[in-house]
Protein backbone atom coordinates (compact mmCIF):
# COMPACT_ATOMS: atom_id res chain seq x y z
CA UNK A 1 0.00 0.00 0.00
CA UNK A 2 1.23 3.55 -1.09
CA UNK A 3 0.27 6.09 1.07
CA UNK A 4 0.90 9.92 -0.41
CA UNK A 5 -0.19 12.42 2.16
CA UNK A 6 -1.64 15.73 0.49
CA UNK A 7 -0.69 18.48 2.68
CA UNK A 8 -3.42 20.81 0.92
CA UNK A 9 -5.81 18.42 2.66
CA UNK A 10 -8.65 20.83 4.53
CA UNK A 11 -7.00 18.92 8.37
CA UNK A 12 -3.38 19.52 7.22
CA UNK A 13 -4.59 23.51 6.93
CA UNK A 14 -6.35 23.36 10.47
CA UNK A 15 -3.22 22.24 11.80
CA UNK A 16 -1.52 24.45 10.73
CA UNK A 17 -3.88 26.86 11.40
CA UNK A 18 -5.08 28.38 8.02
CA UNK A 19 -8.60 27.56 8.96
CA UNK A 20 -10.40 28.03 11.97
CA UNK A 21 -11.97 25.13 14.23
CA UNK A 22 -14.06 24.95 17.72
CA UNK A 23 -11.11 22.77 19.48
CA UNK A 24 -12.23 20.13 22.31
CA UNK A 25 -8.94 18.98 23.57
CA UNK A 26 -5.17 19.27 22.37
CA UNK A 27 -2.09 17.59 23.35
CA UNK A 28 1.51 17.05 21.62
CA UNK A 29 -0.32 14.57 19.42
CA UNK A 30 -3.34 15.39 18.50
CA UNK A 31 -5.97 17.67 17.95
CA UNK A 32 -10.01 17.05 18.47
CA UNK A 33 -12.35 19.80 16.75
CA UNK A 34 -16.00 19.63 16.36
CA UNK A 35 -17.55 18.43 13.12
CA UNK A 36 -18.64 21.45 10.98
CA UNK A 37 -21.50 19.32 10.03
CA UNK A 38 -22.54 17.35 13.04
CA UNK A 39 -24.76 14.00 12.66
CA UNK A 40 -25.33 13.46 16.50
CA UNK A 41 -25.76 15.64 19.25
CA UNK A 42 -21.82 15.17 20.03
CA UNK A 43 -20.08 15.07 16.59
CA UNK A 44 -16.16 15.48 17.29
CA UNK A 45 -13.66 14.68 14.65
CA UNK A 46 -9.35 13.58 16.49
CA UNK A 47 -6.73 14.04 14.62
CA UNK A 48 -3.09 13.26 14.78
CA UNK A 49 -0.39 16.02 14.35
CA UNK A 50 1.31 14.08 12.00
CA UNK A 51 0.76 13.25 8.35
CA UNK A 52 -1.02 10.33 7.92
CA UNK A 53 -3.84 9.22 5.49
CA UNK A 54 -5.84 7.02 7.44
CA UNK A 55 -6.53 4.54 10.50
CA UNK A 56 -3.98 1.70 9.41
CA UNK A 57 -1.25 4.61 7.80
CA UNK A 58 -1.46 5.34 10.97
CA UNK A 59 -1.38 2.57 12.94
CA UNK A 60 1.72 1.29 10.49
CA UNK A 61 3.83 4.45 10.42
CA UNK A 62 3.19 6.40 13.60
CA UNK A 63 5.77 6.38 16.40
CA UNK A 64 4.52 5.01 19.56
CA UNK A 65 4.30 8.00 21.56
CA UNK A 66 2.22 9.16 18.69
CA UNK A 67 0.07 6.41 19.00
CA UNK A 68 0.05 6.92 22.95
CA UNK A 69 -0.58 10.55 22.62
CA UNK A 70 -3.54 9.87 20.19
CA UNK A 71 -5.39 7.25 22.30
CA UNK A 72 -5.01 9.85 25.47
CA UNK A 73 -6.73 12.26 23.40
CA UNK A 74 -9.36 9.80 22.44
CA UNK A 75 -9.61 9.45 26.29
CA UNK A 76 -9.72 13.07 27.48
CA UNK A 77 -12.19 13.62 24.44
CA UNK A 78 -14.82 10.88 25.73
CA UNK A 79 -14.43 12.79 29.36
CA UNK A 80 -15.02 16.00 27.94
CA UNK A 81 -18.02 14.93 25.94
CA UNK A 82 -19.46 12.79 28.85
CA UNK A 83 -21.01 10.10 26.77
CA UNK A 84 -21.00 7.73 29.70
CA UNK A 85 -24.36 6.59 28.00
CA UNK A 86 -21.81 5.29 25.08
CA UNK A 87 -20.67 6.30 21.70
CA UNK A 88 -19.60 5.18 18.23
CA UNK A 89 -16.08 5.75 16.98
CA UNK A 90 -15.65 5.34 12.96
CA UNK A 91 -12.63 5.93 11.13
CA UNK A 92 -14.18 5.83 7.51
CA UNK A 93 -11.19 4.89 4.84
CA UNK A 94 -10.53 5.78 1.22
CA UNK A 95 -12.88 4.81 -1.06
CA UNK A 96 -14.84 1.77 0.33
CA UNK A 97 -14.83 3.38 3.58
CA UNK A 98 -16.33 6.86 1.75
CA UNK A 99 -13.31 8.99 3.26
CA UNK A 100 -13.52 12.40 2.22
CA UNK A 101 -10.52 13.77 3.85
CA UNK A 102 -7.54 11.94 3.45
CA UNK A 103 -6.07 12.96 6.81
CA UNK A 104 -6.75 10.19 9.49
CA UNK A 105 -9.54 11.54 11.89
CA UNK A 106 -12.12 9.74 14.21
CA UNK A 107 -15.24 10.76 15.06
CA UNK A 108 -16.69 10.14 18.06
CA UNK A 109 -20.05 10.36 17.70
CA UNK A 110 -22.85 10.24 20.86
CA UNK A 111 -25.88 12.01 22.79
CA UNK A 112 -28.72 10.11 21.65
CA UNK A 113 -28.88 6.38 20.40
CA UNK A 114 -27.48 5.79 17.39
CA UNK A 115 -29.35 2.71 15.20
CA UNK A 116 -27.30 0.23 13.84
CA UNK A 117 -24.02 0.38 12.94
CA UNK A 118 -24.45 -0.35 8.75
CA UNK A 119 -27.81 0.38 6.70
CA UNK A 120 -29.05 -3.08 5.30
CA UNK A 121 -26.92 -3.26 2.36
P1 LIG B 1 -15.01 11.65 6.34
O1 LIG B 1 -16.13 11.46 5.36
O2 LIG B 1 -13.72 11.99 5.64
O3 LIG B 1 -14.89 10.52 7.31
O4 LIG B 1 -15.42 12.87 7.25
C1 LIG B 1 -14.98 14.16 7.09
C2 LIG B 1 -15.69 14.99 8.13
O5 LIG B 1 -15.06 16.25 8.20
C3 LIG B 1 -17.16 15.25 7.82
O6 LIG B 1 -17.97 14.80 8.91
C4 LIG B 1 -17.25 16.76 7.64
O7 LIG B 1 -18.44 17.32 8.16
C5 LIG B 1 -16.02 17.25 8.39
N1 LIG B 1 -15.44 18.48 7.86
C6 LIG B 1 -15.16 18.75 6.57
N2 LIG B 1 -14.59 19.97 6.44
C7 LIG B 1 -14.50 20.47 7.71
C8 LIG B 1 -13.99 21.70 8.24
O8 LIG B 1 -13.51 22.57 7.53
N3 LIG B 1 -14.08 21.86 9.60
C9 LIG B 1 -14.60 20.89 10.41
N4 LIG B 1 -14.63 21.15 11.70
N5 LIG B 1 -15.09 19.73 9.94
C10 LIG B 1 -15.04 19.52 8.61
Amino acid sequence: MDFNYDPQNIFAKILRGEIPNKTVYENDHALAFEDIAPQAPVHILIIPKGPYMSLDHFAMAASAEEQVGFMQAVAEVCKIAGVEDGFRAIANTREAGVQDVPHFHLHILGGRVLGRMLPKA
